[in-house]
Parts: C-alpha cells; sequence; structure tokens
C-alpha cells in the first residue's frame, strides 16, 4: 500500500480524508496582499492537526509587523468553519519563516505577476555582495533599485534598464 503524506495528496487534488480536506482548505487561502499566489504556496502554513472535528494550523508569519498576517489568520479560520471545522489557528516564530519557504509553483506565480521572486540563499550573493535582482518580464539583469519599498513593506521598487518597466522585488529574510 502506498501511502501519501497529506500535502502530497493535496498535490494530486485526491482529497479523501478530513485532515487532507483541511490542508487543502487552510493552504489554498490568497494571501491578502500578493492574491496571486496561496499562504500554502509562500509556505506560511507549515503544519495542521486534527483532534475530531477540532484543526489546529500552525502558522508562520512572513515579515514581522506585516499587517497582512491578522488578515491571513483570520481568512484561514473563515474557510475553515465554511467546511465544518473548529479552527484553532497556532502561531510558530521559531524557526522564523524564510522566503526560501516559497514552493517553485509560488515562485512562478510571483513572476507572472510582475514580482521578482525572492533569490534562493544559495544564490543570494553575486559579485560584492550585491544582490542579482531579475527583471520579472525581460529575465534581464540590467535593473537598478528605486526604492528600498514598493508596494508594501515587504517589497522593494526596482525599474528595468533593459525594457525600462518599474517591477516590485520580494525582499529576502
Ligand atoms: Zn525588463
Amino acid at each position: 500500500m502506498v501511502t501519501h503524506t497529506v500535502s502530497e495528496r493535496n498535490q494530486t487534488g485526491i482529497i479523501n480524508d478530513d485532515k487532507a480536506l483541511a490542508w487543502a482548505t487552510a493552504s489554498n487561502v490568497l494571501d491578502p496582499e500578493i492574491p496571486c499566489v496561496t499562504v500554502g504556496e509562500l509556505g506560511i502554513v507549515r503544519d495542521i492537526e486534527l483532534i475530531e472535528d477540532e484543526v489546529t494550523v500552525y502558522v508562520s508569519p512572513t515579515y514581522s509587523g506585516c499587517p497582512a498576517v491578522l488578515a491571513i489568520e483570520m481568512a484561514i479560520e473563515t474557510e475553515l468553519l465554511k467546511v465544518g471545522f473548529r479552527p484553532n489557528i497556532k502561531r510558530i516564530l521559531s524557526p522564523p519563516w524564510t522566503t526560501d519557504w516559497i514552493s517553485d509553483v509560488g515562485r512562478e506565480k510571483l513572476r507572472k505577476f510582475g514580482i521578482t521572486p525572492p533569490v534562493n540563499a544559495s544564490s543570494k550573493m553575486g559579485l560584492f555582495g550585491k544582490v542579482n535582482v531579475e527583471c520579472p518580464r525581460c529575465s534581464s539583469n540590467n535593473t537598478e533599485k528605486l526604492s528600498e519599498f514598493g508596494s508594501t513593506a515587504c517589497k522593494a521598487q526596482y525599474r528595468c534598464k533593459n525594457c525600462l518597466e518599474p517591477f516590485d522585488y520580494f525582499k529576502c529574510i
């Protein structure tokens, strides 16, 4: 018999038990600031526990002080209530959330949305310790930082010198 973890079962789209349904429901909540990606794809939902109809969802806040955290927790609660669970949200602060937890699917969606996804920790530093930020439209590395803060505090504003388009870069932490 092949056994799957809850997250694997969710990826195959076969939801055949309550824990998988709770996982899918919680992780499919959209990020309020970047509504093209789910909190599951951002790696914010870390784990769930199900005891009878009570679901405990372990959530790792992204940027500390990001006002989106509360909105995300409330949205997860609302969605779980809709499908009949009693939600209980627990914040995990350690280990702290890192942009490395964003899934490949999440990164691709960010790029299509016009936001350059965070560079992985392993390739974060280029020559002279400078972050190499690629344009999400034309993939050029010829970019410049306009402002440390983009549309939200979590992003920096950049401009591509090749296609001349401004874009947001999801900052690494
Ligand atoms: Zn460009």
